[in-house]
C-alpha cells in the first residue's frame, strides 16, 4: 500500500526533508507520497528574498556558512552551484562598537577567541588587564562540565568578562538574538566545550583547529559564508520546482489538530481559507515553530508541553537604500555589531551592498540594520517610521551617515528566533523519547529543536525523512 507522510511547516526544514523523501521514492521506486501543509501564503518560513529594482534584499538570512555540508551540497543537487557567491574579500572587516566608535575585529579570531597575537595585543576592544585575563586561558584547569552551563559563565571563567561582553556578547547576538548568559553551551556551541576537553584552553585548541579547516573551491573561494546572486529564496523556488509534481504542497493551510487513529496512523485537521479539511499520514514531520508542536503534540503527548516553554525572540531587519553619490561616508568593510553596553536600538548592522555586490544596482547602496535581542525588545515596540528614525539617528552618530535613503523597508520578525537556554537539549530529547512510545512515526525537525543555522535545518530535515522512511518501512 502506498505510504503517506506529511510535513507540517514549510520553510527550509520542512522543504528539505520533502526533497529528501522525493529523491528515495525515486532512486528506489518507493510506493510513496508526500504532502506538506504551510500556513503562510508562501513556502519558504524565514527565508525570504524582496528583489525590486534591481535590489536583492534578504529580509531573513542573508547567508550560509559554507563550512557545514549540507547547505552547499543541497545548492549543488540543486543545479544552482553557479549562483554561489562568497562575500567580497575587499569587505571582510567587520567593527565592533566600542565606547561609541567603531574597532575593528581583531584579524585571527574564533568566535572572539584570539588566534594571532599582534591584532589581540593592539586591539582597542580590550584594556590591558583584559587581555592579561583572556591569555590565563591557556592554564586555566579543564572544566568538569557534566550537564549543560550557560554559554557565558563558561567563557567568561575561560577568557574574562571583557572578551566577552565587549566581543563575544555583540557577534553571537547576530546569530541567535540572545543573551550569553542565558543561551545553552552544549546546544549552541558545543565545539567551545571540546576544544577545552581536547586542548585544556580554547586559545590552543582555536589554533590547532584551524590547522584542520578545508580550503573552500568553486567560486566562493575561501569565503565563509556565501549566498546566491538572486538571494537565498531562490533555494525555496528550486525546491518547489523539483517537488510540486511529486508532493502534494499546500500554502494557507495551517494544521489544527493531530489525533492517532486505532490503526496506529495520524489524522491531521488543517484549515485553509475555503474550509476545513482531514488527511491521513503514516508519519509526520513536525518542522512548524515549538509552541505550535507543544499545542499540537499535547493531546497525544503530556511532555510536549515542554516544547512550549521554549522562549522565542522577536527582532526587524530595516532595509535602508541610497544613491551611492548621495551617501556622505564611505562604506568600507561588512559592518558593525553593538555590545549592549552601548545601549544603542541597534544590534547590528551590515553595509550589504559592501559586503556582498550584487545586492544593489551600479549607483546604488544597501544597508541591513538589526533591532531587537534578547532582553532588549522594547525598540520593536515603536512603529515603523519611528524605528527607521532611530536607527537613521544611530547611524548618524555611529558613521556620520546623514544622507537620506531614497527607500527604507521594515521587516518584522516577531517570535522569530527560538532561543536554546540551559538543557534544551535534553528537554527536546526528553520529548523525543516520549513521543517514540506515545505517538511513534512523528518526528521533531527544524530551528525549534535541533538546528538554527539553514545548513544544520537542511540537514535536519533530511535525517527526519530518513527516519519517516525507516518507520514506515522502507529500510535504507
Ligand atoms: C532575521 C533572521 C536572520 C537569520 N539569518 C540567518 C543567516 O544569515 N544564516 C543562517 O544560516 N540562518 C539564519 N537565520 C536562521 C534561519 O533562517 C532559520 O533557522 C531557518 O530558516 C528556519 O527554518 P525552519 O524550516 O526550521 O523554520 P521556519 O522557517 O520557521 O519554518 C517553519 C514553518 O512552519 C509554518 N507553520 C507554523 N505553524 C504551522 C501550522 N500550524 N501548520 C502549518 N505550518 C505551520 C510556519 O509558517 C513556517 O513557514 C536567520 C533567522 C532570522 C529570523
Amino acid at each position: 500500500m502506498k505510504k503517506h507522510v506529511v510535513i507540517v511547516g514549510g520553510g527550509i526544514t520542512g522543504l528539505s526533508a520533502a526533497y529528501a523523501l522525493l529523491k528515495r521514492a525515486k532512486r528506489d521506486k518507493l510506493n510513496l507520497t508526500c504532502t506538506v501543509l504551510e500556513k503562510d501564503n508562501r513556502l519558504g518560513g524565514k527565508i525570504r528574498t524582496h528583489r525590486e529594482n534591481g535590489f536583492v534584499m534578504e529580509e531573513g538570512p542573508d547567508s550560509i556558512l559554507a563550512r557545514k555540508p549540507a547547505g552547499v551540497e543541497l545548492i549543488r543537487e540543486l543545479g544552482i552551484e553557479s549562483e554561489i557567491v562568497g562575500s567580497n574579500p575587499k569587505g571582510m572587516k567587520t567593527y565592533i562598537l566600542h565606547r561609541g566608535k567603531l574597532e575593528s575585529i581583531p584579524p585571527g579570531t574564533n568566535m572572539g577567541v584570539p588566534m594571532q597575537f599582534r591584532p589581540f595585543a593592539t586591539t582597542k576592544l580590550l584594556s590591558l588587564p583584559g587581555k592579561a585575563r583572556a591569555l590565563l586561558d591557556l592554564v586555566i584547569p579543564k572544566s568538569t562540565v557534566e550537564s549543560d552551563v550557560a554559554l557565558g559563565p563558561f567563557l567568561r571563567r575561560r577568557l574574562g568578562d571583557e572578551v566577552v561582553n565587549n566581543i563575544i556578547e555583540p557577534l553571537l547576538a547576530g546569530i541567535y538574538a540572545g543573551s550569553v548568559d542565558e543561551l545553552s553551551l552544549k546546544a549552541t556551541f558545543p565545539q567551545f566545550l571540546q576544544l577545552e576537553q581536547e586542548y585544556g584552553s580554547l586559545i590552543r585548541g582555536s589554533l590547532r583547529q584551524r590547522q584542520k579547516v578545508p580550503t573552500l573551491t568553486a567560486n566562493h573561494g575561501r569565503s565563509v559564508f556565501i549566498t546566491l546572486r538572486s538571494g537565498l529564496q531562490t533555494i525555496v523556488e528550486r525546491l518547489h520546482d523539483e517537488l510540486h509534481t511529486w508532493a502534494d504542497l499546500h500554502i494557507n493551510t495551517a494544521v489544527t489538530a493531530i489525533h492517532r487513529t486505532e490503526g496506529g496512523q495520524y489524522r491531521l485537521t488543517a484549515t485553509r481559507p475555503n474550509g476545513t479539511f482531514t488527511l491521513t499520514a503514516d508519519a509526520v514531520v513536525m518542522t512548524a515553530q515549538a509552541p505550535v508542536a507543544a499545542h499540537l503534540l499535547r493531546p497525544l503527548c503530556p511532555q510536549a508541553e515542554t516544547l512550549g516553554h521554549i522562549p522565542y525572540v522577536s527582532t526587524a531587519a530595516v532595509l535602508l537604500g541610497y544613491h551611492q553619490d548621495t551617501l556622505n561616508v564611505s562604506l568600507e568593510g561588512s559592518g558593525f555589531v553593538v555590545p549592549r553596553a552601548e545601549g544603542r536600538g541597534i544590534t547590528a548592522c551590515t553595509w550589504t551592498s559592501s559586503k556582498w555586490p550584487h545586492t544593489a544596482p551600479s549607483g546604488q547602496a544597501l544597508l541591513r540594520c538589526y533591532v531587537g535581542r534578547a532582553g532588549q525588545q522594547e525598540p520593536l515596540q515603536q512603529s515603523d517610521e519611528d524605528m527607521v528614525a532611530m536607527v537613521r539617528a544611530e547611524l548618524e552618530d555611529i558613521v556620520g551617515l546623514t544622507s537620506k535613503p531614497w527607500f527604507t523597508r521594515v521587516v518584522r520578525w516577531n517570535a522569530g528566533m527560538p532561543q536554546y537556554l540551559v538543557h534544551h537539549r535534553e528537554k527536546v530529547e526528553n520529548v523525543q523519547e516520549k513521543l517514540r512510545t506515545l505517538a511513534p512515526g512523528l518526528f521533531l525537525a527544524g530551528a525549534g529543536y535541533h538546528a538554527v543555522g539553514i545548513p544544520d535545518c537542511i540537514a535536519d530535515g533530511e535525517s527526519a525523512a530518513e527516519r519517516a522512511l525507516q518507520f514506515v518501512g522502507f529500510e535504507h
